[in-house]
């Protein structure tokens, strides 16, 4: 009651899209009668969340902010949403997201942008909440609910965590069920976890995590549980601890730079063995995946053709009418620039030099995570670049056409596919959260987090 009350009360926010009473109330009223008379099912048993809107959830709309699946309803769960079900977790609702999780912002869904809670004021002079997961951020912030689920395929869940004060966990690629998930990059998408504190994330991951046969990516080997130790009983001496010199790039505010600074320091004063790294092959990382990004989207985006599911235009013409006038009112300008350019990418003239060319770039950038782990554990890095920018500034031409930066810091995890982390650490000058971000090894999740928790 309390959550859907806040979720209300949040209203002028915007983080969500569909609100999900009928279903709480009956999966309360299930996991209350189970308390009455057995154990619960889960940590989770009873426990509010939220999940971003390009999960499918069977008979309940699953829109992508897109007037191409606005009226969409799925006739199955995402495997993630069962087993929240099946942990006895509560819906409160689906929250907003950037158009099929494209950008880092939230302000390009066809409901509207979501508000930060943090500097909220009236008209666009507001915070951006970060994205694509700022429906997810704010539902936590603002204890909407106790935990949300997000997408991560450049930084879309670590991004509105560092904004919104909360934590945002990527987990390794294949060990989050990617099944219902609608896809943006197939090779890059995980489910991310959005929560007020690390224990409160690893209890939803415990959930969510292990294989799952309907993911053709998942992996095989078992997950066991993540127990962290309790805070005061952690010591990170000896520690091996990178400071990548490459993430410190130029458009990083001098104010996160200090940060970043002030932790390395206090991890070096609690015992930690703190040391530069070098990863040179940072800095394609962003163009790179602009390349693999758009060929993914290109290919992903052609279901979308008005004839098997969600928006058709009303054209009877042809059926290539049909497709074209769909296409061009169903998408926003975002999505048809990357189809468009993802298709000239895959040319037959242009694949080796673009694309091939791409994937190589890529397996420097996981080379240099494969490099640095002969040197240092973790990696600690900023997760944005600033503090949440004013919406304002934010949609202005200049910073879209470079809206790509904000990833810089968070991309190259999803390229290499390895955990990474967005941690609050304090606040701006501006009265705004700032968080850094660490990166572990595949599947050190159980390392990431303790160290997470241990500087949280
Ligand atoms: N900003 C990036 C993009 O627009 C990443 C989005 C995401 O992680 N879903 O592609």
């Amino acid at each position: 009651e309390l959550a859907l009350n806040r979720v209300s009360e949040i209203h002028k926010l915007n983080a969500f899209i569909t609100l999900t009473q009928n279903e709480a109330q009956i999966q309360c009223g299930q996991s209350q009668e189970r308390y009455k008379t057995q154990k619960p099912l889960s940590e989770l048993d009873g426990v509010p969340i939220a999940i971003k809107d390009n999960f499918c959830t069977e008979n309940i709309k699953t829109t992508c902010a897109s007037k191409m699946l606005e009226n969409f309803t799925p006739t199955y769960n995402a495997t993630v949403y069962q087993r929240l079900l099946d942990a006895g977790a509560v819906l409160v609702g689906k929250t907003n997201l950037d158009q099929f999780a494209m950008g880092s912002g939230t302000i390009d869904s066809i409901f509207g942008p979501t508000k930060n809670v943090w500097g909220y004021s009236e008209g666009d002079n507001f915070r951006i909440s970060g994205g694509s997961s700022g429906g997810s951020a704010v539902a936590v912030a603002t204890g909407a609910c106790y935990a949300a689920l997000g997408s991560d395929t450049g930084g879309s869940t670590r991004n509105p965590a560092s904004y919104c004060g909360v934590v945002g966990l990527k987990p390794t690629y294949g060990l989050v069920s990617r099944s219902g998930l609608i896809p943006l990059v197939n090779s890059m998408d995980v489910p991310g976890i959005l929560a007020r504190t690390v224990d409160d994330t690893v209890s939803v991951l415990n959930v969510l995590a292990g294989f799952d046969p309907k993911d053709s990516t998942s992996l095989t080997k078992p997950y066991k549980k993540i127990r962290l130790p309790p805070a005061g009983k952690m010591s990170i001496k000896g520690l091996k601890v990178g400071i990548p010199i490459e993430y410190n790039c130029e458009q990083l505010s001098e104010e996160v730079c200090d940060v970043w600074n002030e932790i390395a320091i206090l991890l070096k004063n609690e015992g930690a063995i703190v040391k530069q790294v070098s990863m040179p092959n940072t800095e394609y990382s962003i163009v790179c995946y602009s390349i693999l990004n758009q060929c993914e989207v290109a290919s992903n985006m052609a279901r979308y053709d008005g004839i098997e599911y969600g928006f058709r235009a009303d054209e009877h013409y042809s059926t290539e009418k049909l497709y074209a006038t769909t296409r061009r009112l169903g998408f926003n300008d975002v999505v048809k620039n990357r189809i468009l350019t993802g298709n000239y990418f895959l040319l037959s003239r242009n694949y080796t030099k673009y694309f091939e060319q791409a994937l190589k770039v890529r397996r420097l950038i996981l080379n240099d995570f494969d490099n640095v782990w002969d040197d240092v554990t973790i990696l600690l890095t900023p997760t944005t670049l600033t503090d949440a920018p004013l919406y304002r500034d934010f949609v202005s031409k200049t910073n879209r056409d470079q809206c790509a930066a904000q990833d810089f810091c968070t991309q190259p995890a999803n390229m290499a596919g390895v955990p990474a982390v967005s941690i609050p650490i304090k606040l701006s000058k501006n009265g705004l959260p700032l968080g850094l971000q660490l990166i572990g090894k595949n599947l050190s999740e159980p390392l990431l987090l303790a160290v997470a928790k241990y500087i949280e």
